[in-house]
């Protein structure tokens, strides 16, 4: 496994590697949720690259860009252990240099859900994954249902700046108990840990409403609203029922829908998410 850091080795590393190149990027901190992307692209492709960068403009001012956990000889452990080809650790001056005033920004998509309460993450998303696309150059590029706002947008950014790239999303990876794998459940106490498996709950519960035949919008937020409400350690950020196209609030009667949610746990903001109907 080739581990680089500059874009230029970066470059001479990829042009020695088989098509076609499979690219999951990544945070670091690596669990299973990441593993799984990898390992459908050690299925898919003939080589795999991996990068790990912790892009400061995807946070927030108020957000937990220092906190963000790291462990980087841990992930290229886990890295070199998935049969990773090539894993990139640009450094943040390689990213933005001195100057840099060059965003690439996704209008309507990102007005809704995690996009209208972190305002400019995905502004920081679409950015730093179009930079990471013209420099690794992959054929494809394997991304989580985990955010699964994040996959709309970087599909249309993809199919809007015509990037020569297929997007593979990858189900979503959770604990026994229901909790979706995250870099960030590290944060959370053991009493938080177990508040923190409300989020797969309050889906459970709206699923199964859907699956009884329940099919109005308002009814099945309800239904989540009503569950996320009997934990006590849990703040609601959002609930929503949305196209999973548009990403637009539903009402009335639905067909399908993404089912989503953030929730705060003490400070440690949670999200997850369900797809119901056909
Ligand atoms: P991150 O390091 O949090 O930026 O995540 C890197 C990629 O892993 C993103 O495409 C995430 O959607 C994906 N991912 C994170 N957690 C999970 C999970 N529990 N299941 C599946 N994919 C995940």
């Amino acid at each position: 496994m080739r581990i680089v850091e500059s874009i230029q080795e970066l470059r001479n590393a990829r042009a020695e590697l088989e098509s076609p190149l499979g690219f999951v990027p990544t945070m670091g901190y690596l669990h299973e949720g990441h593993l799984s992307l990898v390992r459908r692209a050690r299925q898919e492709c003939g080589s795999v690259a991996a990068s790990i960068f912790v892009n400061p403009t995807q946070f927030g001012p108020q957000e937990d860009l220092a906190a963000y956990p790291r462990d980087l000889e841990r992930d290229l452990g886990l890295l070199k252990a998935e049969g990773v080809d090539l894993v990139w650790t640009p450094m943040t001056a390689t990213m933005y240099p001195e100057g840099f005033q060059t965003w690439v920004s996704v209008d309507e998509l990102t007005r809704h859900l995690e996009g209208k309460q972190r305002p400019g993450h995905f502004r920081g998303v679409t950015t730093i994954v179009a930079k990471l696309f013209n420099a690794v150059g992959p054929d494809r590029a394997y991304f989580g249902q985990k955010d699964a706002q994040q996959a709309t947008v970087i599909r249309r950014m993809v199919a809007d700046l015509n990037f020569p790239i297929e997007v593979v999303v990858c189900p979503i990876v959770r604990e026994a108990d229901g909790l979706a794998k995250s870099s960030r459940n590290t944060y959370l106490n053991e009493a938080q840990r177990k508040a923190a498996t409300v989020l797969f709950r309050s889906l459970t519960a709206a699923v199964e409403a859907f699956e009884s035949g329940q099919r109005e919008a308002q009814t099945l937020r309800d239904t989540m609203s009503t569950v996320l409400a009997g934990e006590p350690l849990a703040e609601v950020q959002y609930v929503s029922v949305a196209d999973p196209e548009t990403l637009e609030e539903l009402s009335g009667e639905i067909r399908r829908a993404l089912l989503s949610m953030a929730v705060f746990v003490g400070e440690t903001r949670l999200i997850d998410n369900k797809v119901v109907g056909e």
